[in-house]
């Protein structure tokens, strides 16, 4: 698995031995087929101080829940 960069600042998210350097915000979209994109997959990565950034200008706040730890 090559780099891994932000697609909104270019940050490197990911090195090449794929040690995670940060969390990031992963999104994976196949549009159907009532899009403008029929039947193309968007990928990209946006990393945690652009994910930060992107959701201060949500109309409507993302909703926190706490996950519990897998054992
Ligand atoms: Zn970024």
């Amino acid at each position: 698995m090559g780099q891994i960069r932000c697609n909104k600042c270019g940050k490197l998210i990911l090195m090449q031995d794929g040690n995670r350097k940060e969390d990031c915000l992963k999104v994976e979209k196949e549009w159907g087929y009532f899009s403008e994109k029929d039947r193309e997959l968007h990928t990209f990565y946006i990393c945690e101080s652009c994910y930060d950034a992107m959701i201060r200008d949500f109309v409507i706040p993302v909703r926190k829940q706490q996950v519990n730890e897998v054992v």
